[in-house]
């Protein structure tokens, strides 16, 4: 066993550390009350080149492939600011897409633009009545003289409005279940691409969420991502990496409320001692920092897994699950150490709290997570659709 960092992680590590604390954190509390994607942050982001990180080298990325690198790089920034780390984890995410299943043409347009920052992308597979149940989804594309005809609502999509294109899941031919489905790069100046308002959200309020109507819209054949009726394959590949990224956002929150927490304690003077010197507060910072390590290490450790070619995904819903409940109470607790200026808006940790709570919907909800840890801890190889019911 060998815990420790390569000379680059560490250094990686602490130069955006570095820059999210002096950058990014003056201007968290004022894209947070605004709420919406904030390009001024976002072209912050790209003078040091955090889009391109994991992107490929001949399209101006970094390459950097190693998991575990782009984790720390993650935590780092959501200790600072939460809305910048997932928008990053979303813009990779987008990086791989094209990368792994886009037409030359559309990674010679896009993956330059996605990894110097120029651009956003954005992907729609939620529907108003089909959200776990990724297989019900009911967005149609009808194949007609070559193009793809989209007939659909999609909702919760993350920064629709601002992306350059939109990956759309949509159900291809009349069969049902996970085989029909497909996945579209739709650009957003298509006819019948129509965006829904601004949705005002509890937290990770940096970012812009719509509604995505596709009415009629229609693109060329070969705006199919993958194979036909794969979609579904195309749009959960990758998932399992993303969960520890998700992971990655929950740690560096959970180290922010941590950080605050011990920071206050030491201030804060009650009885005509430091709150610190209560037991009672000292246990909440003890439970948040064995929470923290724990959910650290075997986030960790499921990237060492990936990283080394053997199977994580079970490791990967694991970590997911852990770092981001974990995240959730040292957020409340964190509050609770501030007493009634952590319900204040002035003060660092309500934020954290309304933050963290995404971290345990998105990606798979936690309930999704331990379905599919105990799934697997049963053998059971059956869809969740053929186990509740629905073929
Ligand atoms: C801020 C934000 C950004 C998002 N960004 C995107 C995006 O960019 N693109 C996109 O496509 N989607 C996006 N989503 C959607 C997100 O992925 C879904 O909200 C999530 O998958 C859950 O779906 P749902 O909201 O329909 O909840 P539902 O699936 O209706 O779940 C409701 C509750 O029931 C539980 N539940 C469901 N099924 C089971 C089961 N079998 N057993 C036990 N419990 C169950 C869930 O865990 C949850 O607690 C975003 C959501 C938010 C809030």
């Amino acid at each position: 066993m060998d815990f420790k960092l390569t000379e680059e992680q560490e250094l990686l590590k602490k130069n955006v550390g570095d820059f999210a604390r002096q950058e990014l954190a003056p201007m968290v509390q004022e894209v947070d009350e605004k709420g919406g994607f904030s390009w001024d942050v976002w072209w912050k982001l790209a003078s040091v080149g955090i889009q391109g990180l994991s992107g490929p080298e001949e399209y101006g990325g970094a390459g950097v492939t190693s998991l575990l690198t782009q984790v720390m790089v993650i935590e780092e920034l959501a200790r600072y600011d939460f809305s910048s780390a997932a928008n990053i984890v979303s813009n990779w995410a987008m990086i791989r897409k094209l990368n792994d299943d886009g037409s030359e043409e559309h990674k010679k347009r896009y993956l330059e633009p996605l990894c110097n920052g120029e651009i956003v992308g954005s992907f729609a597979q939620t529907e108003p009545n089909s959200g776990s149940d990724v297989a019900s989804l009911s967005t149609t594309a009808r194949l007609e003289d070559g193009y793809y005809v989209l007939n659909g609502e999609k909702c919760f999509v993350t920064q629709a409005g601002e992306a350059e294109f939109t990956f759309v899941v949509a159900r291809t031919g009349t069969k049902t279940g996970r085989n029909a489905i497909s996945t579209f790069l739709v650009e957003k100046d298509r006819e019948g691409y129509i965006l829904g308002e601004k949705e005002s959200k509890l937290g990770y309020r940096g970012s812009t969420t719509r509604t995505l109507a596709l009415v009629d819209c229609k693109v060329p054949a070969s705006n199919m991502m993958g194979e036909e009726g794969k979609g579904l394959n195309t749009a959960l590949k990758g998932l399992a990496s993303g969960r520890l990224l998700t992971a990655a956002q929950a740690l560096g929150q959970t180290q922010a409320a941590l950080d605050a927490s011990i920071q206050y304690a030491k201030e804060r003077v009650q009885f005509g001692r430091n709150i610190g010197s209560f037991q009672l507060i000292q246990g909440m910072l003890a439970d948040m920092a064995i929470d923290l390590e724990s959910a650290r290490l075997l986030t960790y450790y499921a990237c060492w897994l990936r990283d080394n070619d053997r199977p994580f995904a079970i490791y990967s819903s694991m970590a997911k699950t852990l770092a981001t409940d974990v995240a959730m109470k040292a957020g409340v607790d964190a509050v609770q150490i501030y007493g009634g200026y952590g319900f204040m808006r002035d003060y660092p940790v309500e934020s954290i709290m309304r933050n963290v709570k995404i971290t345990q919907i998105y990606e798979g909800t936690n309930q999704i997570q331990r379905l599919i840890i105990a799934r697997e801890l049963l053998g059971d190889k059956r869809s969740f659709r053929e186990l509740y019911g629905q073929k």
